[in-house]
């Protein structure tokens, strides 16, 4: 079956604008998914929106349609990914102090005022193949995410979680001088991360439009090395169709592999690379003090937990960091 041919899609979408009433927003995103079949997750804040939902075609193409011509969202771009089924179990709208947390309170960057010149996918494709000494790529994403893919050369910081950034900004600040450009999976870190390099004196800054899924879409995914994370059941999504290669590594024996679960011991949940040959021999654990812990979850090859069914519940925790959280619901829901 081609691409065209696949009855469901997937959208990765946000959208910086002023929301004077995020709960009045929230009801109506959520009236609207839900008559029209869509599953995923929306952030709503004063500062904008953030989703990502499935459906079936007819369904997303209706959403699109509508956002297009809301007059809040004038200009939004999607991110559109065909694909078998659905990527996400329930439809969760929620308000947020941010669509994406970067948690700096007072000292909040305003994309829609200012952030990073867009760098398009094909004219970042073209760089790529020659790329000059003093133009740095930026990685602003965490560690789990550039583990299993990046760009070449790709200066990558050693966060956990996209609020770390700006306190690991001071150990690139040697490259003010330079002109760096960022990216992320859709564009919506990027837009704050610029911004904010921007305030801390960077001088010439870019960002890669629409992130690596856009650059998969139009440059055809061209030297990105390894899948890109996705925040949903996919996990991890293909990007390039020219020159692929796996740059992902079990973390117990180095084996190359695109293959992440979360650590069957619910204590530990860590989220790893594991081939499937260390998979089987430990049962989906991380360690042999996980496989031997009493909180260890049966291993059924897939390494998704349920929600509620002998796990941590996750949704007490802080989560306004879309990305971070519908990873770990993603893994405990499916
Ligand atoms: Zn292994
Ligand atoms: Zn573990």
């Amino acid at each position: 079956m081609s691409t065209s041919e696949l009855p469901y899609q997937v959208l990765l979408y946000y959208r910086y604008t002023h929301i004077e009433d995020p709960e009045a927003m929230r009801q109506e995103q959520f009236d609207f998914c839900s008559k029209h079949r869509l599953l995923g997750r929306i952030l709503v804040a004063q500062e904008g929106i953030n989703g990502t939902v499935s459906g079936l075609k007819q369904d997303t193409e209706s959403y699109i349609a509508y956002m297009k011509q809301h007059p809040l969202f004038q200009g939004i771009e999607f991110k559109i990914d065909p694909f078998e089924h659905h990527t996400f179990n329930k439809l969760h709208v929620r308000v947020k102090s941010e669509i994406v947390r970067l948690g700096l309170g007072e000292r909040d960057v305003d994309p829609t005022q200012e952030t990073g010149k867009y760098i398009e996918p094909l004219e970042f494709r073209d760089l790529l193949r020659n790329k000059p000494e003093d133009v740095i790529i930026l990685d602003a994403r965490s560690r789990y995410e550039f583990e299993v893919g990046k760009f070449p050369d790709a200066l990558t910081l050693d966060i956990e979680n996209f609020r770390e950034l700006p306190e690991q900004l001071e150990a690139i600040s040697h490259l003010k001088d330079k002109t760096v450009i960022t990216y992320c999976t859709g564009g919506i870190k990027c837009e704050k991360a610029s911004a904010l390099l921007m305030k801390e004196g960077f001088k010439n800054v870019f960002q890669l439009h629409g992130g690596i899924v856009r650059y998969g879409h139009e440059a055809d995914g061209e030297n990105f090395e390894g899948a890109c994370y996705v925040f949903d059941q996919r996990v991890v999504a293909p990007v390039n169709k020219v020159n692929p290669k796996v740059i992902g590594k079990c973390a117990l024996c180095a084996t190359p592999t695109e293959r992440m679960i979360n650590c069957a011991n619910t204590q530990c949940n860590k989220h790893f690379l594991i081939c499937a040959t260390c998979a089987d021999q430990l049962e989906g654990c991380c360690s042999t003090e996980c496989l031997s812990s009493e909180t260890r979850r049966i291993w059924d090859g897939k390494g998704y937990y349920l929600r509620g069914v002998n796990s941590k519940n996750y949704y007490s925790k802080d989560h306004s960091d879309l990305h971070q959280v519908t990873l770990r619901e993603t893994q405990e829901q499916a």
